[in-house]
């Protein structure tokens, strides 16, 4: 497996590099302290080929849960995303169903119906969207 630097891996993946810090913070990648004594930082192990991060995938609309967590603690409701707008910043910014507002996304591996949104889970059921949790 091939290591390069979170930088590097910026480039390659075509992602800002606080989405690498963010895919390395949420396990969608992995990452080590650089082994190089003369190096500091992180190194980030490539992933496959095609390999592209959940939000990514989101914005090209591929299977993707819209069940997400509005905060970084993983903390009260996940959020139905009903779309996500790249920001200035190049960062993703997510429209939840319910309205509510936060400043980023953080993926929901573990999904059961007690941790949803209820004001989403209404909206859904509103406008006929199917949920499979
Ligand atoms: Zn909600």
């Amino acid at each position: 497996m091939e290591l390069v630097s979170i930088q590097e891996a910026s480039r390659r993946l075509h992602l800002a590099t606080s989405e690498i810090r963010q895919c390395i913070h949420n396990g969608e990648l992995t990452a080590y302290r650089n082994p190089d004594p003369n190096e500091r930082g992180w190194v980030v192990e490539m992933p496959e080929k095609g390999w592209v991060s959940s939000a990514v995938a989101a914005e090209m609309g591929r299977t993707f849960i819209p069940w997400w967590w509005a905060n970084a603690e993983r903390t009260g409701s996940v959020h139905y995303v009903e779309a996500l707008f790249a920001s200035s910043f190049e960062e993703m910014i997510p429209q939840f169903l319910c309205g509510f507002e936060s400043a980023n996304i953080w993926t929901a591996t573990s999904l059961s119906p007690e941790v949803l949104c209820p004001d989403c889970v209404s909206e859904a059921e509103a406008r006929g969207i199917e949920i499979n949790v």
